[in-house]
């Protein structure tokens, strides 16, 4: 720990001491006084899990052969705004100019290049997707881009997709549009986001503005130039010269060539013939396609690329890993199977009496909550009565719903989001109703005689109840 500090160890002792430890040369430090130690000689400490310590040294390792790498760019901004209008004059005034003859495709994601330096557009516009794929732990875009309509102003949407990324922690370049209309007033716009905390570096703000026509397409090479600049601030890095590393930007089936993936690259080269594992899915690359449908043999970072080889449709949002060959990839997309259905069934699994006793001994229930269904109100409400009657040391039964009526669908939707379990005296579960407590794992218990029902639940509760086959 010493060495790691760059410290004399007779001083980390001193300092250890001073806090009340007593370590010795090969013991292991205590980790909160550690912290406290490093830092009264100015260090930070990040304290790691074992697992990370391998992605650390990647880290440290890969910092000597980080090089820039092109902004990845989300369209944001209220219905009407112009986000997908924006997309498509960027993308016509400059992809097709350079790709004579090339068919643009859409695979995602495009790439263009303004005075040698590259930008990458992501072409599912608004904070939907981009707030589906970061629910699902992905960062893929670096500067979002707003769009706000210079003769409309900040609507609904306008502010969702301004907490969106501030959520995000995102830097927003705002793109005032429509700026061709008459109407067009682009001090309004400015005035407003203000309030939104979204200001104009003139105003000692910290977001660019720019002002554009996706229509007349007026203002879009200043746009893509402000997003250079933008992101020339963020020196945004990373290493070409390892294992490949991405994000699953959009997946399907196609008919012709089987599950196809269009892969955001964000760190690493893939080649052809990698192997590769997203998911649960895995393969090998068979052959790689650019967003001007022109087949490739190589994807740097900020690169999208269309991936053909995966042995199913991956799930827009995992992340898209390299490793040795296709048996490891297998490997690890089958273990990741396993812990997901295990995770599944976990989370299924609601509670029954008969698990009941050892629930609470667990110390996992506090309360066993009932649904009780009845043949007529007098019943209902004696075994309502009865059970909120039952006295336990640990555990409050607390009866959530109780009705006359056959065992329905929204009974069994109930006891599944609570925990609970379902009493059914004289009646029984309509066919969906018992469909969907197998599927929710919600028990149903169904009886003829109170005094059976009352007993059932004391003794789940004392831990005496007989199992069921
Ligand atoms: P989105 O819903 O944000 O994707 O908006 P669209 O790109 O579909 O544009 C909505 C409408 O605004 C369309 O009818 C466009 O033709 C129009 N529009 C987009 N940009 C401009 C512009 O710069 N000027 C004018 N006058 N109309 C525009």
């Amino acid at each position: 720990f010493a060495e790691l500090i760059g410290q004399k160890i007779s001083d980390v002792i001193k300092k250890f001491m001073e806090l009340g430890y007593m370590p010795t040369i090969n013991q292991p430090v205590d980790m909160d006084a550690a912290v406290l130690v490093a830092d009264s000689f100015g260090v930070k400490v990040e304290i790691v899990a074992p697992e990370q310590l391998d992605v650390i040294e990647e880290l440290v390792e890969e910092s000597a052969n980080l090089i820039h790498r092109p902004p990845v760019v989300t369209i944001m901004g209220h219905v009407d705004h112009g986000k997908t209008s924006l997309l498509d004059a960027i993308r016509q005034t400059k992809v097709t100019e350079t790709e004579a003859g090339g068919i643009t495709q859409h695979i995602g994601a495009y790439k263009v290049s303004l005075q040698g330096k590259d930008i990458t557009f992501l072409d599912t516009p608004g904070h939907e997707a981009f707030t589906a794929l970061r629910a699902r732990g992905a960062k893929v875009t670096d500067i979002v881009v707003l769009v706000v309509a210079a003769d409309d102003g900040v609507m609904p949407q306008t502010i969702e997709a301004i907490d969106h990324s501030k959520a995000a922690n995102v830097p927003i370049v705002v793109a005032i549009n429509k700026i061709d209309k008459p109407e067009a007033n682009p001090a309004r716009i400015k005035n407003e986001l203000a309030e939104y905390g979204i200001v104009p570096e003139e105003w000692g703000g910290q977001n660019i503005f720019v002002e554009v026509s996706a229509k007349k397409k007026i203002g879009i090479e200043q746009l893509l130039e402000m997003i250079l600049l933008q992101a020339e601030i963020m020196e945004l890095k990373a290493n070409p010269n390892r294992p490949a590393r991405g994000t699953i930007i959009e997946a399907k089936l196609d008919r012709g060539r089987g599950p196809v993936a269009t892969v955001l690259i964000q760190s690493g080269t893939l080649r052809i013939g990698d192997a590769f594992v997203a998911g649960t899915a895995s393969g090998k690359v068979r052959a790689l396609i650019d967003d001007t449908g022109k087949k490739i043999n190589e994807a740097g970072p900020s690169t999208p690329v269309e991936i053909i080889g995966f042995s199913e449709v991956p799930t827009a949002g995992d992340v898209f890993t390299c490793v040795e060959d296709e048996k490891k990839a297998r490997q690890i997309a089958l273990a990741r199977l396993q812990k997901q259905r295990l995770a599944e069934a976990a989370r299924h699994k609601k509670l029954t009496l008969d698990e009941l006793y050892s629930k609470i001994k667990e110390g996992q229930i506090k309360e066993l909550g009932i649904v009780i269904k009845g043949d007529v109100q007098g019943s209902v409400e004696a075994i309502r009565s009865a059970l909120e009657g039952i006295t336990h040391p640990e555990v409050k039964v607390r009866v959530i719903h109780a009705a006359v009526g056959g065992i329905n669908e929204s009974d069994v939707m109930l006891a599944a989001a609570s925990n609970a379990i379902i009493i059914g005296f004289n009646v029984r579960p309509e066919l969906k109703a018992s469909n969907l407590a197998e599927k929710e794992g919600v028990d149903i218990r169904l009886y003829n005689i109170i005094y059976d029902a009352i007993e059932d639940v004391k003794k789940a509760l004392e831990g005496m109840l007989e199992p069921t086959l």
